[in-house]
């Protein structure tokens, strides 16, 4: 990994590990000894370093707190067998990190603080990278404005942090979601292919109305029609339909995950049909009717490979097949898996060894 940089690193003087369960991980819940943390001014970024997780003092004026310059990523680490410490794709993250930055007219983070950022700090807590199956080490690197000032504007001062989680399973059961046809979470125009804060803040009303009448998650539709499919909380959407792997382009208003992605690059690479194209709800509700839609499932960093069980439309619940039936979903997850782990050859080059 690019080591440009070596950070001050100022340790904890009493590890919190064993505090922590590792056999049961509730999402986000528990933080690694350290975190990486550098602040922007006068037009440039400070001295970067790392020091132990804990709360920071703000001014209450702080910019992000009222008008929301507030960025995130998120992407994980994983123990091989031998017991190694390998980062998922994490060039990919650095992009978007930057094309979200732009879009919330944010600095950008030149790439060796972050990438030198990145793997001295997971270098530093590297015994917090889980090795029990199914679990990684989250990683979140952030941005938030800091300026004390509340006139509306661009701020002039940011800081860039990292912060990193043990993390287990994200859900636990397969997922019923809803057709939305009356919210949006984003709009053509709007923020949808930046990972800002504001786009999840704006989503949580419509998806808590979901969840109150038993739904996981739901399934966003465009903002102008509510007739396209667009992607499902913090995940991409992905179908098979027949034979062929179906998925909503991505653009302005859908996220560009890198799970999606490399979902994607495995399913060619195993020589099946791939669409990424405009999927109307219509289309999905009739191959459910037909028994066209073998399977549906979310893919995103948290929850990596999620599969939909039901989905609700226009007061309709549509069964999809058993999740034990299935074969594409979970044997993409395996391959994964195994690639994340070490377990299999890294055809791709996607894994950086910290
Ligand atoms: C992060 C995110 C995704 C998934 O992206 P990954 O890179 O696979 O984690 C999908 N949609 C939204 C809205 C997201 O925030």
């Amino acid at each position: 990994m690019t080591d440009t940089f070596s950070y001050p690193v100022t340790r904890v003087a009493q590890s919190r590990i064993s505090q922590v369960d590792f056999d049961n991980l509730r999402f986000g819940a528990a933080f690694a000894d350290h975190m990486f943390v550098i602040d922007y001014k006068d037009g440039q970024w400070g001295q970067g370093e790392i020091m132990p997780y804990g709360p920071w003092t703000f001014d209450p004026s702080m910019a992000a707190l009222h008008y929301g310059q507030a960025i995130f990523e998120g992407l994980k680490a994983y123990k091989t067998p031998q017991g190694n410490v390998q980062i998922f794709r994490p060039q990919a993250n650095f992009e978007r990190f930057n094309e979200s930055a732009k879009r919330m007219s944010m600095p950008v983070v030149p790439e060796e603080i972050f990438m030198s950022g990145l793997s001295q700090l997971i270098k530093v807590d590297e015994n917090w990278v889980p090795s029990q199956k199914g679990s990684s080490l989250y990683i979140r690197p952030f941005m938030v404005s800091t300026d004390e000032f509340l006139g509306v504007r661009i701020a002039e001062t940011y800081r860039f942090a990292i912060i990193c989680s043990p993390v287990g399973q994200y859900y636990s059961e397969p997922l019923k979601v809803k057709v939305e046809r009356t919210f949006s979470r984003v709009a053509e125009g709007g923020s949808g292919n930046a990972k800002a804060a504001g786009n999840y803040a704006a989503a949580m009303y419509p998806t808590k109305l979901a969840q109150d009448a038993g739904f996981h998650q739901l399934l966003w539709t465009d903002a102008a029609t509510h007739s396209f499919i667009e992607e499902s909380g913090t995940m991409n959407v992905m179908f098979l339909i027949d034979d062929t792997v179906v998925t909503p382009a991505v653009g302005g208003t859908i996220l560009k995950g890198v799970t999606r992605n490399s979902v994607l690059v495995l399913a060619k690479d195993r020589g099946m049909k791939v669409d990424e194209r405009r999927v109307s709800v219509e289309e999905i509700v009739s191959a459910a009717k037909d028994g066209r839609l073998k399977e549906a499932f979310g893919a995103g960093t948290a929850a990596t490979i999620a599969p939909i069980s039901v989905i609700h439309c226009d007061g309709v619940d549509y069964h999809l097949p058993p999740i034990e039936t299935r074969t594409f979903a979970p044997s993409i997850l395996k391959e994964l898996t195994e690639i994340r782990t070490g377990e299999t050859a890294d055809r791709f080059g996607w894994m950086v060894q910290v």
